[in-house]
């Protein structure tokens, strides 16, 4: 498990996230300038309900996505700081089994809840 955890592994997999997440967004756009021309400026109003739908659901997976990218960032911080695994919040150790399905959490599950709440 040693070599699992290492802070080299560690940093791999949040590099993967990463990247990720970033194709994620690149391949999700907003601005639906480029969609239009190819279109053709004769749209049913249909297609424009479809569009304004996929445009909104685009900016909630961006918006999501980009709250990951920060997470990633803040873990491999902490990863440099030597703080990483332990909670941001309450300075607590973090779950390792926590740790091994989200590699950028920087809560730990309480603290993530709390946050959650709005508390
Ligand atoms: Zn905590």
């Amino acid at each position: 498990m040693a070599t699992l955890n290492s802070p080299e592994a560690i940093r791999r997999r949040l590099e993967e996230e990463r990247a990720a997440l970033q194709a994620e967004i690149d391949a999700t756009p907003i601005d639906n300038q480029n969609q239009k021309d190819s279109y053709g400026a004769q749209q049913h109003p249909a297609d424009e309900a479809t569009e304004l739908f996929l445009r909104e659901r685009n900016i909630s997976i961006r918006s999501n996505a980009q709250d990951l990218l920060t997470q990633v960032d803040q873990a491999m911080q902490r990863l440099d700081a030597g703080t990483y695994g332990t909670c941001a919040r309450c300075g607590r150790p973090i779950n390792p089994e926590r740790l091994e399905a989200l590699p950028y959490a920087i809560l730990c599950i309480d603290c993530q809840a709390t946050m959650e709440r709005g508390t």
